[in-house]
């Protein structure tokens, strides 16, 4: 399968480097000039657990000289997805394949604004990556990914995208509830990332004051009746698996966190800010999550 990779920051060059090294077609697309330079003139770096390997990767600012792709991959930040997926369309023939693995709600039906979802599939990973610097990242998480057909089908063509994870050492399933799945993920962003965010508290401090801890069940507790009201299939119980994930990330400052440190924009629309639309279009009072939106939105504006 030649795969592009649209989005090489800290995951797509971690799949897109995987991928390589595991001897598949693939290229990383990526606007940053200086990262995509460093990883065509050095390759790129993976430190992983205290020791580094050096992968060559193929690499390019210019989508439109890759020609077409069988698989195309989102690794962009929520907010340019609309743009990613519009400068993809170059790569685009009958069969081609389009795969978001991004966090939050709403991806989705933005790609299928553009393309015609017989052609989206979905997933959600539990693997986890810093970057670095230019060329240069971190691999930090090594949960489970999960790919998806939207139409709850086992098909041939999703079996081959996660036939091609596993060989690269990607340890992937494929689901016939991958929407629940989103959802899934999306009770611990929710809970977790602008709450830790605001705080300036890395995610196991969450759990060790009886605010944060309060706040945080709060968030869930919304997010889960909305999900249900919505129909998602919700396996177990949300909150004993936030706080579990929560635990196992202790020492982590979340994503978000590292965006407001960094002065940069968030993805609170995709997460949150997700709920509160959905739970607007249900009718459902949703306050925590309205006010933690609000706060981050006017913290941004400073940026
Ligand atoms: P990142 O900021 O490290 O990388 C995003 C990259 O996209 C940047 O390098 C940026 O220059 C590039 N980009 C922006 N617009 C582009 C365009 N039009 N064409 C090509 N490249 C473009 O972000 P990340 O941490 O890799 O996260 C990507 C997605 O994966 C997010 O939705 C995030 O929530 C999700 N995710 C992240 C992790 C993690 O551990 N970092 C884990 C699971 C899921």
């Amino acid at each position: 399968m030649k795969t592009i990779i649209i989005g090489a920051g800290a995951m797509g060059s971690l799949f897109g480097g995987l991928l390589a090294h595991s001897g598949e077609e693939v290229w990383l697309v990526d606007i940053w000039k200086e990262h995509i330079d460093a990883i065509r003139s050095k390759g790129l770096t993976i430190e992983e657990k205290g020791k580094t390997q050096n992968i060559s990767v193929n690499a390019t600012t210019d989508v439109r000289s890759l020609g077409k792709a069988d698989l195309v991959l989102y690794f962009v930040k929520t907010y340019h997805t609309e743009k990613a997926v519009s400068d993809s369309l170059a790569l685009e023939k009958d069969d081609t394949l389009f795969l978001t693995l991004q966090n939050g709600l709403g991806n989705e039906e933005t790609i299928c604004q553009q393309i015609n979802r017989k052609k989206v599939i979905l997933g959600v990973t539990g693997q986890g990556a810093t970057l670095l610097g230019p060329g240069s990242i971190r691999h930090a998480g090594w949960g489970k990914t999960y790919v998806g057909e939207l139409g709850r089908k086992i098909t041939d063509r999703i079996d081959r995208v996660a036939q091609m994870f596993r060989k690269a050492g990607i340890e992937t399933e494929v689901s016939t509830r991958i929407h629940d799945l989103v959802w899934e993920k999306l009770f611990v962003n929710a809970g977790l990332n602008a709450l830790a965010a605001i705080t300036g508290l890395k995610n196991g401090q969450i759990l060790d004051y009886q605010e944060t801890l309060r706040l945080m069940e709060s968030l869930v507790s919304e997010t889960t009746e909305v999900a249900k009201r919505k129909g998602i299939r919700i396996q177990g119980n949300p909150l004993d698996r936030v706080k579990a994930v929560i635990e196992a990330t202790r020492e982590n400052r979340c994503s978000m966190g590292q965006d407001l440190d960094r002065k940069r924009g968030t993805e609170i629309d995709a997460i949150n800010g997700a709920i509160v639309r959905e739970a607007k279009q249900l009718g459902i009072p949703v306050p925590y999550n309205q006010m933690i939106t609000d706060l981050i939105k006017v913290i941004e504006k400073a940026f």
